[in-house]
């Protein structure tokens, strides 16, 4: 059977629309995803489908529309883009302006040409190419959610509003340079507050220090990382568990003859399947008693990291039109960070898998771009993998 055709001038136009939206989420320049999520919704009316707008937050919406088959019973397959996109950043490092869309040596160019707003029209395009080849068996729910790169409230949304329940698996269209990863990082975020009891730096006999607490916890985090890193060794696709301070706030400059009341300590661990969150969170709050001090260890952050088996059926989908599109074996990764499937697969309960057009490391860098012909491929690849997980031919 041949592969299913696809409207490439189609995809790559929208691509460039989407990425001519500056949709980075800066409500002081009165920006964030509406604009994007819009006009995505606008492309499934076209299409004749009939998209619902869920706020995930107030102006904060969640495109999803349901595309059903008419190929009788059959599984539901998700397909998942997120709208927004990291800020530009400083424009004097970027030579082609981040939101023009340009076209330049076969690549498209711009903020969120990667990530992810080509995937995000790969999705959309595969699903309208799967629909116009004929009837299909099941459904694709294909959504278009808010606010990946913050707190990932889109996500949590769909999640909570109960739109994970029908659906068997989930494709997450981040860039990832046509590796299949079906499985991410961990990231757990952690505040530590040590609090002494301040006094003159001429008489520290009367106080309790807690930066010299500070000093004493981050050599046991090093070597709790090393322990972690013992009995997890490192994941084939992930790597290591690391724990990484990353911000540390004691005291103040003007007053360089107080020994500060409280010191504040920010971790970023990033964990491996088989390392529990909640064990870490316990075993860092074990590490920051010290007498004298009362700590308190806050989670900022929790998303655990996703272990989904290359036999699932979305996976095992995804591989087997990797291989009828491009002709070339699958090449399996890991997601270096968490993405919205992190929120699909451990509160929502389905298997996820990210597979989408660029780069893994041109994400929320200047000069970001995807490759025109990755981008077609890719649609390629999503309509296939979307045919073959509905009629369970992998
Ligand atoms: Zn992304």
């Amino acid at each position: 059977m041949a592969v299913i055709d696809v409207d490439a001038d189609g995809v790559v136009a929208f691509t460039q629309a989407l990425v001519r939206i500056p949709s980075t989420n800066d409500p002081a320049r009165g920006r964030n995803e509406r604009p994007a999520a819009e006009l995505v919704e606008a492309k499934m009316r076209e299409w004749g489908w009939a998209p619902v707008v869920y706020e995930a937050a107030p102006g904060r919406p969640n495109v999803v529309a349901v595309v059903e088959g008419g190929g009788g019973d059959g599984p539901t397959l998700m397909f998942e883009g997120h709208t927004d996109v990291v800020t530009e950043g400083d424009l004097s490092t970027w030579t082609v302006d981040p939101f023009g869309g340009e076209i330049r040596d076969g690549r498209l160019w711009g903020r969120g040409s990667a990530d992810m707003k080509s995937g995000l029209a790969a999705t959309l395009y595969a699903t309208r190419a799967l629909q116009l080849a004929g009837p299909f068996p099941g459904r694709i729910k294909v959504c278009a959610l808010a606010d990946e790169e913050g707190l990932m409230i889109g996500a949590h949304h769909f999640v909570s509003a109960g739109l994970t329940a029908d659906v068997d698996g989930a494709i997450v269209a981040e860039p990832e340079a046509g590796e299949i990863c079906a499985t991410a990082k961990g990231a757990l975020r952690l505040r530590v507050d040590l609090t002494g009891k301040m006094a003159h730096g001429a008489m520290p006999q009367h106080g309790r220090n807690p930066i010299q607490a500070v000093g004493a916890l981050l050599v046991a985090l090093a070597a709790l990382q090393a322990e972690l890193q013992e009995r997890h060794p490192a994941h084939e696709h992930l790597g290591e568990v690391y724990i990484t301070p990353t911000v540390l706030r004691a005291g103040s400059e003007e007053q360089v003859n107080v020994i500060p009341a409280v010191a504040s300590l920010f971790v970023d661990v990033r964990t491996i399947p088989g390392a529990e969150h909640k064990d870490i969170a316990d075993r860092v709050a074990a590490l920051a008693a010290f007498d004298g001090i009362s700590a308190e260890v806050s989670v900022l952050v929790d998303r655990p990291p996703v272990d989904v088996p290359v036999s699932d059926p979305v996976v095992a989908a995804l591989a087997a039109a990797h291989r009828a599109v491009t002709g070339e074996e699958p090449v399996y990764g890991g997601v270096p960070g968490s993405t919205d499937g992190t929120v699909l697969t451990h509160w929502g309960g389905i298997p996820s898998v990210v597979y989408g057009p660029g780069g893994k490391w041109i994400a929320h860098q200047a000069d970001e771009f995807v490759e025109v012909a990755e981008i077609v491929r890719c649609t390629r690849v999503f309509a296939e993998a979307a045919r073959r997980f509905l009629s369970g031919d992998f």
